[in-house]
């Protein structure tokens, strides 16, 4: 039934105290995305958009305030928004001290003749756009920088970037939309850009089918083309869980990387899939909030 939104918070391996803040600022992002999705006239890309500045806030996730950090300590984000209308996208990618990339994202639909903008050129439009910069070290949080160290010093043990965030929205006018925002991986390549910012890897959506988002290992996703994958399952009439599951596995077993999946379809149909142990995620449908993030394990309050 529309509205739909479905959040993610990350698909990764985090400890449960962890887990269990980025359960509850799944919960918190679920509300504000509903709130104005539940409007007479929400869209489901403003609803996208509000809901993954919820998360770009809170440090407990992997992405704005809270990002991981590059080789070189420093942070370098990625973020997408697309609209199932007219197919329109906007994404930026290697975005340094911003709070909110997904906004610059959408800036870069709704202002720009491009789709992607990367590094010093996406800075200088977000600026060009009137976004305030931040100084760097506003967005590095104590978590992350022991998360780099403990990479530098045994780059076995560390899981990739964890808690990279998305959201997808259908509205009562059958409008669809998705966004995505990330610090990418821990300790990755200074300029390295990952699925989140690429249509049809990092999310995909058109108001015919409905919207799809991915998290995980970036270069797996990227390879596999996570979204379109589930995207086009769901088109030729598969159930949205099994595509999303579907797509997900075959990633794993193809790539050898992890991801996760959620995704909306235009009737309202919601999917959560992943291939690692946790992954926060919220629905919310039919006047009830679902979050959970380990499987079988769901909390749920009437919205
Ligand atoms: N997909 C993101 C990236 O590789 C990371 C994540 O989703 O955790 O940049």
């Amino acid at each position: 039934m529309l509205p739909a939104l479905v959040l993610h918070g990350g698909a990764g391996d985090v400890d449960d105290e962890r887990a269990q803040a980025k359960l509850i600022g799944v919960q918190v992002a679920a509300r504000e995305g509903w709130r104005i999705l539940n409007m007479p006239e929400g869209s489901a890309l403003d609803a996208v958009e509000a809901a993954v500045r919820v998360m770009e806030d809170d440090p407990n996730f992997n992405a704005g305030i809270g990002s991981v950090l590059n080789f070189d300590g420093d942070v370098e984000m990625d973020a997408l928004v697309m609209e199932g209308h007219k197919l329109e996208a906007g994404a930026v990618a290697c975005l340094r001290d911003i709070k909110n990339p997904v906004s610059v994202a959408r800036l870069v639909m709704e202002k720009s003749e491009h789709i992607l903008i990367a590094g010093q050129g996406a800075n200088r439009f977000a600026e060009e756009q009137g976004v305030a910069r931040l100084q760097p070290e506003e967005l590095v949080t104590k978590y992350e920088t022991k998360c780099l160290e403990d990479f530098k010093n045994d780059r076995k043990g560390k899981p990739p970037g964890v808690g990279t965030v998305g959201a997808v929205a259908v509205d009562r006018k059958g409008r669809v939309a998705v966004a995505l925002s990330t610090g990418g991986t821990c300790g990755k390549t200074p300029g390295r850009v990952g699925d989140t910012p690429l249509v049809g890897c990092g999310g995909y959506c058109d108001e015919a089918v409905g919207a799809v988002a991915s998290t995980g290992h970036g270069e797996s996703i990227t390879k596999a083309c996570l979204a379109s994958s589930i995207f086009n399952l769901m088109k030729q009439g598969i159930s949205i869980q099994n595509a999303a599951d579907e797509s997900c596995e075959f990633l794993t077993s193809r790539t050898g990387g992890t991801a996760g999946a959620i995704a909306v379809s235009k009737n309202g149909e919601t999917a959560v899939a992943h291939t690692t142990d946790k992954m926060p995620w919220a629905i919310v449908s039919d006047g009830e909030l679902r979050a959970g993030v380990k499987w079988g394990e769901e909390v749920s309050e009437k919205i």
